[in-house]
């Protein structure tokens, strides 16, 4: 055939192809990638479909074709098309995802040597770096290097020459080089691991999952149990099955879990057979593990969300551990996918099974389990002890009323449960961890005493505080108010922003029992090489006493001797103005509370709060999903969130704050406008209305939200510039 439709790697939303014609000659498959013209510029691309015919005309040719040929079956084709359409994405960013590691950007231009005649048009300052960039009898240099050297004035003189024709470009494509097989690398146990004899509970679900990966069929279940419970080793044995039947099997788990632990659990099961893709991989790596897999040496992959795109094929069964965690989704690049639905799109392609597991599953999640939409719940009621004979309790957890405190003149952060518990924990030589929940500790205001936060009264979000224009913000319909100088509810004076740092709680420790050693763990910590590590292998060996961290100190850490977790103020992620703040610190004091009694000796935890009588608190101290998730659905039923809505979210950013709120407020209007001409009154449009926080890395940022049964019927009615992102299905609205 002689045409063929490509994806182009261009910033166009939505699954989007060019025609182009096939030169005669030229050998082109769907999944093969191409090089091809775009406007002015030369791009690369992957043919998605081949035709007979074509209606455009004149239809440019194809460059080049890549000499590997075909590297996405159809299936991948196909998953990318809907990631695309779905998420609204360029179908190249979909498709680069599952395309081998570097083969982004394989385009470059480079400049041949100018001749006398070029250099005598040039201005000195051009011709002296163009001098230097040619040295000795070299013929041709990177664009990209002489638009370096050339500077903001130089580049502008280039484009003219290339305009004039003085200067030229020519335009070429990096070969991808697949590596040689890899030698068997490690030596391999000769003997794997011997399987454990599953619990009647593991049974269970062993035999459902089992009963749909043996009938080929498609299957999607939730394995609800806390940490402890055996989840894992249900998917070690469902694995097993599934390899003996012939097909293979990914593992998703949040890249902070992704352990040398963890991973040796399932290497020890499968010796040999598990490829593992994380971030720490050097580019390398990522690349002969991509062909390794490719080439069909690995039954089972194991990796952070994007594993989900390894060339891993016939899968029978995705496992998406811990299925509950943000990262999860992708949030800071296109396609801004979720995991989770991914994961499901994959499995009913393939005909596997998809198991989500979670000790705390996203209420959405479980509410389509309860339901039966689709998935069917499987419960692991119990912690299983070392050899998974006795049941271990869970930490005593003690919650501490700030405000009472407050009233008795207690005003330090740590109350007196708390000093008594980590004096007594010190002086013992065991361990302490304090926990302070980072996110959304600004803006928001709340009563020292009785504990109120304003609320927005059309969206039941909190207010939060704008110093530059001295009001109280809605972030989701942008109301206004001045804000108060005592507090509504009791007339306390003592009515200002919540904020605590880490550093803070470590100079007040100090100052509580001197000589104590700390160590800190924050996000400014981990963003030092190596330092993430380094911090939790230092505390586990014991060279400090006390670890005060932010929401990481509260996932993947197993340390024996700790017998004491604090809470230091479990309420202030509760009042962000997002619709799932509740769920978020749920599963945060879950996994704190968690932490505590992992040692011979049980242990407890202490969480402090000015909202002790708050259902995420509460049930979450007490690790209670259930009970948790049914004040949280009758909530979101209540307010029409999410299961019982979707959402679209719409946001800008830019340097100028004055600008971002026009083209936020033009938006709003045509999104308004489009509804009534349309007849679409069950979607509504909230906002525009300031992000939260409203400013990052020095730009403004508003937003727009779409919420109904369907809010995609009116954004597709709607011209959105390409410098709008469009999220669809946001984990948060901030
Ligand atoms: P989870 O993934 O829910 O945290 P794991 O699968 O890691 O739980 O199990 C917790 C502990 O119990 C592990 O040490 C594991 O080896 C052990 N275990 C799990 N299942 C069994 C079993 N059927 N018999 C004995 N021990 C078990
Ligand atoms: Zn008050
Ligand atoms: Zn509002």
């Amino acid at each position: 055939m002689p045409y063929a439709e490509v994806a182009v790697d261009a910033p166009i939303r939505g699954a989007r192809t060019f025609t182009y014609a096939i030169p005669s000659g030229m050998e082109v498959l769907p999944g093969q990638m191409v090089q091809a013209p775009f406007g002015p510029r030369v791009a690369d691309g992957v043919v998605v479909k081949l035709s007979a015919t074509t209606a455009i005309d004149p239809v440019k040719p194809i460059y080049k074709a890549d000499p590997l040929g075909p590297l996405l079956s159809s299936h991948r084709l196909e998953l990318a098309h809907w990631m695309s359409d779905y998420y609204l994405s360029p179908l190249y960013d979909a498709l680069a995802l599952m395309l081998p590691p570097g083969s982004r950007g394989r385009t470059f231009a480079v400049v041949p040597r100018p001749g006398e005649e070029a250099l005598a048009a040039m201005s000195d300052d051009l011709r002296e770096g163009v001098g230097a960039l040619f040295p000795g009898r070299r013929r041709l240099v990177r664009e990209e290097a002489l638009r370096a050297r050339a500077g903001q004035r130089g580049q502008r003189e280039m484009e003219r020459l290339f305009r004039r024709g003085v200067l030229r470009r020519e335009w070429r494509w990096r070969a991808l080089r697949p590596p040689a097989a890899q030698a068997q690398a490690e030596a391999v146990p000769a003997i794997a691991e011997r399987p454990l004899v599953a619990t009647a509970h593991q049974r269970r679900a062993l035999g459902e999952i089992c009963a749909t990966l043996e009938a080929h069929r498609h299957g999607a279940f939730l394995l609800h149990g806390v940490t402890g419970s055996g989840k894992t080793e249900v998917y070690l044995q469902a694995l097993a099955m599934c390899l003996e039947g012939g097909r293979k099997g990914m593992v998703l788990v949040p890249e902070i879990s992704l352990t040398p632990q963890a991973v040796q659990r399932f290497q020890a099961r499968f010796p040999g057979q598990v490829a593992v893709l994380h971030s720490r991989l050097s580019a390398a790596e990522h690349r002969h593990a991509w062909w390794d897999i490719y080439r069909g040496r690995y039954s089972v992959v194991i990796g952070s969300r994007s594993a989900l795109f390894a060339p891993l094929w016939p899968v029978g069964l995705i496992v998406l551990d811990e299925e509950h965690e943000w990262t999860y989704k992708q949030q800071d690049m296109e396609p801004r996918y979720h995991a989770r639905a991914v994961a499901t799109r994959l499995a009913q392609q393939a005909d596997a099974v998809l198991v989500l597991g979670s000790a705390t599953p996203d209420v959405a999640v479980y509410h389509r389990a309860a339901t039966g939409q689709r998935l069917k719940l499987l419960e692991l009621p119990e912690r299983l002890g070392n050899g998974g004979a006795a049941s271990r309790p869970l930490a005593q957890v003690q919650i501490v009323d700030m405000r009472r405190e407050l009233r008795e003149g207690h005003r330090g952060i740590f109350s007196r449960p708390l000093q008594a518990g980590l004096r007594q924990t010190v002086e013992a030589g065991k361990q302490a961890i304090l926990f302070i929940n980072r996110r959304g500790e600004s803006g928001i205001v709340q009563c020292r005493d009785c504990g109120h936060v304003v609320r927005c009264t059309s969206c039941d979000v909190p207010l939060t505080y704008h110093a530059d224009a001295g009001r109280l913000v809605c972030h989701q319909c942008n109301r206004r108010r001045r804000p108060y100088l005592s507090c509504p509810r009791c007339g306390s004076p003592r009515f200002r922003q919540l904020g605590l740092g880490t550093q803070r709680v470590v100079s007040e420790l100090e100052a509580l029992l001197p000589g104590v050693k700390v160590l800190r763990w924050d996000r400014d910590v981990a963003a030092q090489a190596d330092a993430q590590e380094g911090v939790l292998e230092r505390f586990a060996r014991g060279e400090a006493q006390v670890l005060v961290g932010t929401q990481m100190v509260a996932k993947g850490l197993h340390v024996p001797s700790v017998t004491l977790v604090g809470v230091v103020l479990a309420d202030i992620g509760l009042h962000l103005p997002d619709f799932r703040s509740s769920e978020r610190v749920f599963q945060l004091l879950c996994q704190v509370v968690g932490r505590a009694g992992r040692g011979e000796e049980g242990g407890g935890a202490i969480v402090q709060t000015y909202r002790p009588d708050h259902y995420a608190v509460v049930l979450g101290a007490r690790q209670e999903y259930g009970g948790f998730y049914r004040n949280e659905i009758a909530f979101r039923r209540r307010q029409g969130l999410p299961p019982f809505s979707r959402l679209i979210r719409l946001a800008f950013a830019h340097t100028s704050e004055a600008q971002a709120e026009r083209e936020a407020a033009r938006i709003g209007r045509a999104l308004r406008h489009q509804r009534e001409a349309w007849g679409l009154g069950e979607v509504e449009v909230m906002g525009p209305a300031p992000a939260y926080p409203l400013r990052v890395r020095g730009r403004y940022r508003w937003h727009v939200i779409l919420r109904g049964p369907d809010p995609r019927l009116l954004l597709d009615k709607v011209e959105l510039p390409n410098d709008w992102v469009v999220d669809v299905d946001p984990i948060s609205v901030l």
